[in-house]
């Protein structure tokens, strides 16, 4: 694949286009990445500019919108006020945790389809995970006192609401070589997988999955590690999710609401949500063509920077994963189906603090293959910054020709 990073054939298509949707994550996209999630920045224009797109942008991000860690925080930094994004609704409406906690732009919540059990469950993870934490630390680190392993303890453990989260990135810091930070990387995720083992002890069986990202895909529904090597860091945090939470799941609750909003009825259901979604890619293809009109179906922008492909010498394959992969794919394949051309942004995160492969450095190694099948139709290989210098840009225009 060709790097094409010339914007005008779709800056034509958003201002003549009647009917478009913008669909984009926000971590690597709009925020840089950072190490610490606590210390994550938003720019002010790019928040009007999303406001200024209204009914046509949604945000779909395996990160939350509410709580301390929450991007609604990060909004409130931004704008210098507490009040105003609800007042003025400058929250990003939109799907969050990977398509559970949605919200409209005044900040008002919805998390339909979870049970009480699960959510009291899921806010007991954090107080599981510190002894075990702990634990592993004392291993790892023998010489660790415990003063810095709160510290790390601090850092690693994320108590989101709908996805508690253990992050590799302050360990990895200390972590003198590649061998250790695979380590960390294995012990951690047996931890998570404890915790899932303690869910089902209590009667919760088919409620969470693993999410690791990056991955390398997933095997019978399991995702894959990304062992940590010397240009890549690999998989950087585990989450504990709902099982359901899938980005691209996550895509067919926003058409409905977006189709919902424009003709007044959402055509799958006024209570659809993520847990009735169909689980196979071709299954939820077949669900958008029979419930959704052809002229009702919007064309999709889909934007995302977590994709990653790698090749496995042994069998001469590709083992493709990502966590905005499944939403980017599916999104390319609907338009397909439905005869629209969807467009689909790779934003490249490398500049930030993560470490990931730079397009800039080695092309598109490491993200996707010439087999491929997701097809990237702009990619913004200066990053965030570039995006949202072209994102407020678009947004202004489309809206003065709509307005
Ligand atoms: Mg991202």
């Amino acid at each position: 694949m060709k790097i094409k990073s010339n914007t005008i054939s779709l800056d034509k298509i958003i201002l003549s286009s009647q009917n478009i949707l913008f669909i984009q994550d926000i971590d690597g996209v709009c925020i840089p990445l950072v190490k610490d999630p606590m210390t994550r920045k938003l720019n002010k224009e790019y928040i009007f500019a999303a406001k200024k797109l209204d009914k046509e942008f949604f945000v779909l991000t395996c990160g939350e919108h509410e709580g301390e860690r929450g991007v609604n925080r990060i909004i409130e930094r931004s704008l210098g006020n507490k009040f105003k994004p609800k007042q003025d609704g400058l929250y990003l409406r939109g799907l969050a945790a990977c398509g559970v906690e949605y919200q409209d732009n005044k900040g008002e919540i919805n998390s339909e389809g979870i049970s009480k059990e699960e959510l009291d469950f899921l806010a007991n993870v954090p107080q599981i995970m510190r002894p075990k934490f702990r634990l592993i630390v004392k291993e790892l680190f023998p010489k660790m006192d415990d003063n810095l392993i709160n510290t790390h303890m601090r850092k690693s453990i994320c108590d989101t609401r709908f996805s508690p989260t253990i992050n590799f990135n302050s360990l990895f810091e200390i972590s003198e070589n590649n061998l250790k930070k695979i380590k960390i990387q294995r012990y951690f995720q047996k931890m998570m997988n404890e915790i899932i083992s303690i869910g089902e002890s209590r009667g919760l069986r088919n409620s969470f999955f693993l999410h690791i990202s990056p991955n390398l895909g997933s095997k019978n529904g399991i995702e894959i590690l990304k062992e940590s090597k010397n240009n890549d860091i690999g998989s950087t945090d585990i989450q504990l999710l709902l099982k359901g939470a899938q980005k691209d799941a996550g895509v067919l609750c926003l058409l409905n609401k977006f189709i919902g909003d424009r003709k007044g009825k959402k055509p799958f259901g006024e209570n659809f949500n993520f847990r009735d979604a169909p689980i196979e890619k071709s299954e939820k293809i077949a669900f958008c063509k029979k419930y959704i009109q052809p002229k009702d179906m919007p064309l999709i922008i889909g934007v995302g920077d977590t994709i990653t492909s790698n090749q496995i010498k042994k069998s001469n394959s590709f083992s493709r994963g990502g966590s905005d992969r499944s939403f980017l794919e599916f999104i390319q394949l609907l338009g397909y189906e439905f005869g629209i051309k969807n467009n689909i942004i790779f934003v490249d995160s490398s500049y930030g603090e993560v470490f990931r492969p730079s397009t800039k450095e080695t092309g598109l190694k490491g993200i996707t293959d010439k087999y491929d099948s997701l097809k990237f139709d702009i990619i913004f290989q200066d990053g965030p910054e570039e995006y949202i210098n072209w994102f407020t840009k678009i947004a202004h225009k489309r809206y003065l020709i709509k307005n």
